[in-house]
This record gives structure tokens, sequence and C-alpha cells, in this order.
């Protein structure tokens, strides 16, 4: 399995992040492979955030976190030019700082310049890194990328590993030393829930989660003792982890099966949440308990994240297949992400973080009224929608809340086919770049 690196595996919400962004080939992975010494955790798994590496970079005693968020963009010149400029916002919205690859064998490029146009009007600290200066002597090529408007580009070469020392020792001068103590934004606590059968690591996740060791864990069921009220911060956002008890309350037969008494109260636990992490073991099969309360989760429209735990316990050649096959299990007519974890060893942690990190972000996303309907009417043109007797026509859109994002469509008053309703849900998420969370769609007749 992947990411088992014991350096990824405590959270730390003071940890500087530094987003590597750049056109394709330019040798960003190369790179990013050169500064964390390959100690990256890759997901790219159907369900699991795409197109997103990230990984904890030890130098001189510091750490920083370092992500890429690019992947290969499909397309022609514009969509491409398009798609990178996307991946750039995101790395800005998120970073610290931005280290900014070119290819110092092709020289400065027409998206080179609308990208450093992009990372200009940011604001975001840049440092540019001139990449394939391969040899002594060749130098002079980072010359034309002052052009560019960020002060002295840096001479690297990810393949021959030069330059990558004097980068790293640069990366750390332009980070804050320490970084300012993390203020929840908004003030707004997020409620998350952890939810799954018996043992099979929650109390353990939970412990990790929130960075102590404040709950007693034990194999045996029912022997965990009464638990705290934590809470956590992860990149300015403050979670609280609701029901701790029901972390560890074990189902106690009283005539009522334990199955049933545990999809209750897990049921109880979602409602009060705003997010749901769903723990599974993934040294069993998924349990008809664990998709009945994932189920719930999808019909009640609740941001959730899947994480099969104990990943460490599974033989290395079987974890991709273990992986399918929850997949598989989990699939209720939307994707569900799933994320391989181990929970006890650390592993997959700092995805999770940065997964439940983007999922609140989606969450409470405020979408300006013109881009969602033209989103809308993107999707209307894509397939409009029929009917026997009188043709729905979607007049507007307008949201109406978050957590998870709502929306009404105002429409003729006629019949909205569910197949159509889902089309239009799925066309919305995908068009508005919602990843990880759900949408709730409303059809209202406008008056
Ligand atoms: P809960 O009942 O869901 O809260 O489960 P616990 O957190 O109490 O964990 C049950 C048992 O599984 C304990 O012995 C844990 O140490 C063990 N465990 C939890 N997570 C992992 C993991 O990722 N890998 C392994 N190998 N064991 C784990």
């Amino acid at each position: 399995m992947q990411g088992t690196s014991p350096r990824c595996g405590r959270p730390s919400s003071r940890q500087a992040l530094v987003a590597l962004v750049g056109a394709p080939n330019v040798g960003k992975s190369r790179l990013f492979n050169r500064l964390t010494g390959s100690r990256s955790i890759v997901h790219d798994r159907p369900g699991v955030t795409r197109d997103r590496i990230e990984a904890v970079c030890e130098w001189n005693g510091r750490r920083f976190r370092l992500f890429d968020t690019g992947g290969l963009v499909p397309g022609d010149r514009d969509e491409l030019t398009r798609g990178v400029e996307r991946q750039v916002l995101k790395g800005v919205a998120e970073a610290d700082l931005v280290v900014f690859v070119v290819d110092g064998r092709a020289g400065l490029t027409p998206l080179d310049e609308s990208l450093g146009k992009v990372l200009r009007e940011s604001g975001c600290p840049v440092l540019v890194a001139v990449n394939k200066v391969d040899a002594e002597g060749q130098e002079g090529r980072t010359a034309e990328f002052f052009k560019l408007g960020f002060a002295d580009p840096m001479a690297v070469s990810a393949e021959q590993g030069r330059g990558i020392a004097p980068l790293l020792d640069r990366i750390l001068d332009r980070l804050p030393l320490e970084m300012p103590a993390p203020e929840p934004s908004g003030g707004e606590v997020i409620r998350l829930a952890v939810v799954g059968r018996p043992n099979v690591g929650k109390s353990t996740l939970f412990n990790r989660l929130t960075g102590e060791e404040r709950a007693v864990v034990s194999s045996v069921p029912g022997t965990t003792r009464d638990p705290i009220d934590a809470e956590f911060v992860h990149r300015l956002r403050r979670y609280r982890v609701v029901d701790t008890a029901g972390l560890r309350r074990k189902a106690r037969a009283q005539g009522e099966s334990v199955e049933v008494q545990s999809v209750e109260r897990a049921v109880a636990t979602i409602r009060g949440a705003d997010v749901v992490l769903a723990v599974l073991d993934a040294t069993e099969p998924a349990a008809h308990q664990d998709l009945a309360v994932i189920g719930e989760c999808l019909r009640m429209r609740r941001p959730l994240l899947v994480v099969l735990n104990k990943m460490d316990r599974v033989a290395r050649g079987r974890a991709e297949e273990i992986l399918q096959e929850a997949v598989g299990r989990l699939h209720f007519g939307q994707e569900v992400p799933v994320l391989p974890i181990s929970a006890l060893q650390g592993s997959g942690i700092p995805k999770l973080l940065s997964m439940l990190d983007r999922l609140a972000e989606e969450c409470g996303r405020k979408i300006p009224t013109p881009g969602l309907n033209a989103a809308l009417e993107a999707a209307v043109r894509l397939r409009a929608p029929s009917a026997k007797d009188k043709v729905p026509r979607l007049f507007y859109i307008a949201q109406t809340g978050g957590f998870p994002p709502s929306f009404v469509v105002f429409t003729n008053g006629a019949r909205i086919e569910p197949s159509y309703a889902r089309f239009l849900t799925r066309q919305l998420r995908k068009d508005l770049e919602f990843d990880l969370a759900p949408i709730a769609l409303k059809f209202r007749r406008r008056t």
C-alpha cells in the first residue's frame, strides 16, 4: 500500500502548505519526487478526489506540506489553458507559497505567461523553478523567465537532482518560521460524526484526528470507557467530533439485535452531524450494516467520506483489489469517495484531512447566481427535460443553503422525471466542481 511513511502520520494544522504548479510536461512530478524524496501519498482512484498529490517534506529540521493539483488536462489548447489555470487557482487558494515550475529547455511559453499573470494577480508568494537545466553552464536559461515578473528564477534539474537543496532552502526562507495559530474561519464548528461497526477502528481514528491519546482504545469490544468531546482544527477549520459516546458505546442486546441497535444509533448520529466519516474494516467485507448506514447518509444527502481502515493488515498485492471491492459494494447509483487508511499507523491521515477540508469548503460554498444559471443553461442545452404531456421548462436556479449546498430550480410546474433530476444534479456538480460534496436540488413552480 502506498503512503505508509510514518513521517506523514501526524496531522498538524501548523504545517505550511506549498503548491507546485506549472504547465504540463515541465517536469513537475519529477520535481515533486525530488523535493519529497518520493514519500508522496498518491491517490488516483475512482471515487477518491482526482489528481491531487500531497506529501510532507522535511528539510533542515523543518517541515512543510507540498502538493501538486495538476493531473493531465485533456482537451484542445483553450481547454488545456483553462484547465491548468483552474488548477493553479486551486493551488493559490490553499497554499502559503507557490513554486511555479517552468521548462528551461523549452523556454518561456504563452501558457507560462498566462499562468504567471494569474499568479501575479493572486498576490500569493511565488518562487520560479526553471527545470531541465541539466548541466553546468546552462544557468543562462533562467534569464528569460525574469519576464514573468518574479524575483530570481532558480535553475534546477529534477532529472539530475541539481539545484534541489538551494530550492528547498529558499522555500523555507519564504515560509513563516511558525505558522500563525489557526483560527477557525467564521467561528463555525463543523460537526463530524465517525460511524461504523464496533472494532473497525473508530476510536483509533478519533485519536489520530484529535492528535491526542484521549480516548481509551481496546481490542476487546465493550471495554472502552467514557469519552470526552473533542475538537480539532485543521487548515483553519474547526471540527467537533460528535457523539463520542456512540464511538465506543457498544451495543448491549436487550431483545434488540446488535445490528439494528447500532444502525439506529448511527442514523441518529448522522442526523446531528454536518459531515460523516464512515469507517469500514479492510480486513472484512463490508457488512449489511455498513451499507445500511452509508445508504442512509446518501438518502439524507449528508456530506460523506468513507474510509477503509486497517490497510496495514492487507497484503501488499491485495490493496487495490480490496479497495475496488469496497467501492463496488458501495455503488448506490452515485460515486462515494473511499479512502484507504491505517488509523493505527497513520497512513492516509493527511489525505483524509485534506479531503475533509475540501469537503467542508465545498459544503460551505456560495455560488454566485450568474455562474449558477450558466451551469443550469449548459445542462439544459446538453439535455432538455422532456415529458409525455406538459413539457417542463426550467427558468432559473437559486442557492438556498449550505452543508450540503442546496438549490431550487424554478419551473413552469410540469413534472420533472426523477431520471432528469439525477442528470441535472450530476451535471451541476460536475460543472460547479463539487468533487466530494453532495448537492440537494428541488424544483418549484415559478409564481
Ligand atoms: P472501534 O470499536 O471502532 O472504536 O475500534 P477501536 O478503535 O477500538 O479499534 C479496535 C481494534 O482495532 C484495536 O485493537 C485497534 O488497535 C485496532 N485498529 C484500529 N485501527 C487499526 C488499523 O489501522 N490497523 C490495525 N492493524 N489495527 C487497527
